[in-house]
């Protein structure tokens, strides 16, 4: 008897034909905010969700602005070329000064919003005093972010600076062209900046059609990933699926039992506006559905940053 092919493995075989990086949208933030807007009625995190959809209004803000961004020298185009890495790796690229500009900026923008709640208020005031007067400390916390030390990240800072590293990232992604970066890069990292994904999509409609994108966190470039494939290990036979009974079954998990760790996968057939960060956020009881059948996040949402476990 023929054995027929699983979608991931036609998809394997048409690799060619597929797109495989698209850069940041120019309005990729205000997109979110939006998307966190109208998600956020009846959500039991809905404060929250609107919290960040400021923050993310303020983040589309400044990323419009004119911004002096260092150029891909050629050196570091070569080396990403010869090593097949990725051209501004967010753990060993050197941050230029204008990244804290930046932040500056979007703290400005949160200021002046007369809804901010008081406590964040406070932190958000303390945080742009930090960077006048402290600017070493930012940057500790900025590289611990960076590189995932858990245990030195302050959780309500973090959502902040995260932001404003955001922002910087996608505008260096966004000045890049496709044929700079090397044809293969590590997987399951962007191969803009080297980050994680913070979910995956699988498209709808045109040549994407049921193709399946990772969103990176940090800059938000999305990249193919074949289907049924874990995002984190790389394992195609433990993969398994998870939704709420209640939720929308355009939103899943999609877990690992090779390494034990899951992301969620959001298909655009079935939930037509689904935003890779905002419903990553806004579906936190998938998360605490997925801790009760043991499985990890393979990494934080940037915008919500739970403490190292003890
Ligand atoms: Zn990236
Ligand atoms: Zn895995």
């Amino acid at each position: 008897m023929q054995r027929i092919l699983t979608r991931g493995e036609i998809e394997t075989l048409d690799r060619t034909s597929i797109v495989r990086l698209m850069l940041p949208k120019p309005n990729a933030f205000s997109i979110r905010a939006q998307r966190l807007r109208d998600l956020a009625p009846d959500n039991p995190i809905q404060d929250y969700l609107l919290l960040i959809a400021q923050l993310a209004d303020a983040q589309q803000q400044v990323f419009e602005q004119e911004w002096s961004l260092p150029a891909l020298n050629e050196t570091q185009l070569a080396q990403a070329q010869a090593h097949g890495m990725p051209p501004f790796s967010a753990s060993s690229t050197p941050r230029n000064d204008v990244w804290r500009e930046m932040f500056r900026a979007i703290l400005a923008q949160l200021l002046q919003q007369v809804t901010l709640p008081e406590p964040v208020r406070a932190n958000v005031a303390q945080l742009t005093n930090d960077i006048r007067n402290n600017p070493e400390l930012i940057e500790l916390q900025a590289d611990a972010l960076l590189n995932q030390e858990l245990e030195e990240i302050d959780t309500a800072r973090a959502p902040f600076i995260m932001a404003a590293l955001q922002v910087y990232w996608s505008q260096l992604a966004a000045g890049l062209n496709s044929k700079q970066i090397p044809a293969h890069t590590p997987f399951g990292v962007c191969p803009c900046c080297g980050s994680q994904p913070v979910s995956s999509t699988v498209m709808l409609g045109g040549p994407k059609e049921q193709i399946r994108y990772a969103t990176c966190s940090l800059c938000s470039s999305q990249w193919h990933i074949v289907r049924v494939t874990c995002t984190h290990c790389e394992d195609t036979k433990k993969v398994a699926y998870h939704s709420l009974e209640e939720g929308s079954v355009g939103i899943k998990a999609e877990s690992c039992g090779h390494c034990q760790h899951y992301r969620k996968i959001f298909y655009l057939d079935k939930e037509q506006f689904a935003e890779a960060f905002a419903d990553d956020l806004a579906s936190l009881t998938l998360d605490i559905l997925m801790g009760e059948a043991q499985f990890y996040r393979a990494n934080n949402n940037p915008y919500f940053w739970q403490a190292a476990e003890q």
